[in-house]
């Protein structure tokens, strides 16, 4: 196929982008960057396949406070002039949530479009800025066939029990189950896992995405067995901004003792909580890292305890472990979360090499450890592409 795919991953304050060769099944992008700080100064970054800055011209800075589909309508024209003659065959999309039904990529109508705005309310951080990132491709070049790639999708495999919550039956029925997200990032990396873990990549293996957003998901076989998200993208892990698991007796108290309404507690459990919540600094791991505010290791400390509680709680779907990836912003980079981490998996037999996890070596377990330790950089954009590839064949 002559020409390009471009990938759009649009997240609560930042679009991610990238531009691959149609005609290649390669996983590396001819080019990727990002617009940061959406909603307040948005900052226009994108590099070549070398990693070498690619200068953006008039785009290096945005106007303030515009919202997504503005800076989307800003984007595409200067990505299409930046690839010349190369014809833009479709645009992917990263779309968090899929509900029960989308267990695979699919070609956005202005059904499908529908039916995702009905899953709003499940993914309010997300989804809103993925449909308008569709909408905004839509309004600039109609004929051009868009993909949407769903987050849920890769968990459809999960037994029924994983998915259940102790709910009377009617509300399971009404698809209040267990979702699971980050299946983009959980898709490459299954992908990737026999170019490192041999034989074991078909067995029992936890995959730990630790970033802004964090989870993690147990497989067997590079299938989703279980996982740490459920009915939304809030359960489970600490995350930078969200709670994780809680109690869900607090919310009724904060409801009825505290007079607090579903708006106020949305934007605690979703934007004031985590790790920026227990710290009272900020949600940046690295700058926590380099605070000695007591705080700022408390929430350190917390986020590596809640991670290997989760963890544990993932083992009996898939009966023990054989090996443990970690990736994404977090999980590739912060040597100090991952050490915490494995020290309060010691009972399992897991055991780290010091010096390679300080150097965020690919495999960062000693020979005597009985589970093995990965870090593999994800590639969700690598996953839209290849099912742009596959739908348009
Ligand atoms: P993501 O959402 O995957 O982009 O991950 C964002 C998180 O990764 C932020 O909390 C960053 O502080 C963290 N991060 C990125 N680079 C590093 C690093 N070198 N050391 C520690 N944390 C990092």
């Amino acid at each position: 196929m002559n020409g390009v795919f471009v990938t759009l991953n649009a997240g609560s304050s930042s679009l991610k982008f990238a531009v691959f060769e149609g005609g290649s099944a390669s996983t590396t992008a001819l080019m990727r960057g990002k617009i940061a700080g959406i909603g307040g100064t948005p900052v226009f970054s994108a590099k070549d396949a070398h990693g070498k800055a690619i200068n953006t011209g008039g785009l290096g800075a945005l106007e303030a406070s515009s919202d997504h589909e503005t800076l989307i309508a800003q984007l595409l024209p200067w990505l299409a002039s930046y690839q010349k003659d190369r014809p833009l065959l479709a645009v992917g999309h990263r779309v968090v949530h899929g509900g029960q039904f989308y267990d695979r990529p699919t070609l956005i109508s202005p059904q499908v479009i529908e039916e995702l705005e009905t899953l709003v309310p499940l993914a309010p951080l997300h989804q809103p800025h993925n449909i308008a990132a569709i909408r905004a491709v839509e309004k600039w070049r109609p004929e051009t066939p868009q993909i949407a790639c769903f987050d849920t999708s890769f968990h459809r495999t999960q037994p029924r029990l994983a998915q259940l919550f102790a709910l009377p039956r009617d509300l399971t029925e009404q698809g209040i189950i267990r979702y699971g997200f980050h299946g983009l990032s959980y898709d490459y990396i299954a992908s990737v896992l026999p170019e490192h873990l041999g034989q074991n990549a078909s067995g029992r293996v936890i995959v730990a995405h630790l970033g802004n957003g964090s989870s993690m998901c147990a497989m067997k076989n590079r299938k989703s067995v279980a996982t740490s998200m459920g009915f939304t993208a809030l359960d489970g892990l600490m995350m930078g901004r969200r709670c994780g698991s809680l109690d869900p007796g607090v919310i009724l108290y904060l409801m009825q003792a505290k007079g607090m309404t579903a708006p106020d507690i949305e934007n605690l459990l979703y934007k004031e909580s985590g790790l920026l919540g227990v710290s009272g600094l900020t949600n940046d791991v690295q700058d926590l890292q380099n605070s000695d505010d007591p705080n700022a290791q408390e929430a350190i400390a917390l986020f590596c305890y809640r991670a290997a509680s989760n963890l544990a709680n993932l083992l009996p779907s898939i009966g023990g472990l054989d090996a443990l990836v970690f990736t994404a912003g977090i999980g590739e980079n912060s040597a100090q979360i991952r050490e915490l981490i494995c020290e309060q998996l010691g009972w399992l037999g897991v055991a780290l090499d010091d010096a390679s996890n300080k150097k965020n070596a690919t495999r960062i377990s000693t020979d005597r450890s009985r589970v093995e330790v990965f870090v593999l950089p994800t590639n969700e954009e690598a996953v839209i592409a290849r099912a742009c590839r596959e739908l348009l064949h």
